[in-house]
């Protein structure tokens, strides 16, 4: 069964065979409060129950294959009726507060050097529903999720219709209702994308992995760059900025030997100018067979001091959950083989 979000009541009653828009309206309240079981939706009649769950395994379309946890980190690898696999992660601050890290396409086309799901290759863009199938098996593990971050495997803005209509449902007040200005969308620097956004004026937030504010560096390392180079981008932010009037996060993952000179701050600095960002410095999570190592700490300290010189707005994440590969640039299907 297709998933049953991003659906109007009379296409859920359509897929399941009801009789009442009412009943397709019980479902989906069943499913937003975590009951995916249909003999679980008592307000339905028996007959109808055992019906759907003679028809249907659950109520959603996602099956979670495994479940992970680690640092209060837990991940979950998601399969789908084609046999398609992601990845999505549920984060925690220590403050109480929880992000969802949701997945836009299997696997992702961009093939960015240090990142794990780039060796993937695109398998196919997932739909709407089945990004919001994520945040509800998610929330089902028991804790509220406030934020949302579109950080988990493939570029959202190249799946560009499903990812807005998923943050649309997401936000539904009669639904999940988060808000936009808690959801981010991470892009790495897909300059069409970042324009789309720009016109449909919603208040999500950017994010933008950097890696380098060096042209040359970054084309070796984010084959985007070589379509639409750092002018390009930085253009293509001011004007983001110009409309939407809200904070960008610039991710600098730190590669070992790589982009952590004076240097490459001073370029850094420079890329910043003119744009109200936060950069996110985050030292590369080891991922054996992609060739970089990770920064030393020393390197980071420098990095930092240069940064603190130039008057960098600048913090630094160190990711969560990298024991169970959940942490950024990590999410890779190793469950992809099992399925198949
Ligand atoms: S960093 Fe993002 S855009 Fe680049 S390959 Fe990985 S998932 Fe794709």
């Amino acid at each position: 069964m297709e998933s049953l979000f991003c659906r109007s009541d009379r296409e859920i009653m359509e897929m399941l065979g009801l009789d009442k828009p009412f009943q397709a309206r019980i479902i989906r309240d069943s499913i937003i409060k975590g009951v995916f079981d249909f003999m679980e939706m008592t307000s339905l009649p028996k007959a109808m129950r055992e019906r759907l769950s003679q028809r249907f395994r659950s109520a959603l379309s996602g099956r979670v294959m495994e479940k992970q946890e680690a640092d209060s980190t837990v991940k979950l690898a998601v399969s789908f009726p084609d046999g398609a696999i992601i990845e999505c992660v549920r984060l925690a601050d220590g403050s109480g507060r929880y992000t969802a890290c949701l997945s836009s396409q299997v696997g992702c086309a961009m093939g960015c050097a240090f990142c794990r799901t780039g060796t993937m290759g695109l398998v196919r863009n997932l739909t709407a529903g089945e990004i919001v199938e994520q945040f509800a098996l998610l929330s089902s593990l028991g804790e509220r999720i406030s934020h949302i971050v579109f950080m988990g495997m493939g570029e959202a803005l190249a799946n560009f219709t499903a990812a807005m209509d998923a943050i649309h449902e997401l936000h539904r007040e009669d639904g999940y209702g988060i808000s936009y200005r808690k959801m981010t969308i991470s892009t790495c620097g897909l300059v069409p994308g970042i324009k789309k956004l720009t016109e449909v004026d919603i208040p999500v937030r950017l994010a933008v992995s950097l890696v380098s504010a060096d042209d040359g560096t970054r084309s070796r390392i984010m084959r985007i760059n070589r379509s639409y180079p750092l002018q390009e981008l930085k253009q293509a932010l001011v004007s983001f900025q110009h409309h939407q009037d809200r904070r960008l996060t610039l991710e600098y993952c730190m590669l070992g030997g790589i982009n952590t000179s004076e240097e490459s701050a001073e370029e850094l600095s420079r890329f910043c100018r003119g744009l109200d960002a936060l950069v996110n410095l985050i030292p590369w999570n080891p991922v054996p067979e992609l060739g970089f190592t990770a920064p030393t700490e020393r390197e980071m300290k420098a990095f930092e001091n240069a940064l603190r010189k130039l008057k960098v707005n600048y913090t630094i994440r160190r990711s969560k959950g990298q024991g169970i590969s959940g942490a950024c640039g990590q999410l890779a299907t190793d469950a992809r083989t099992r399925s198949h």
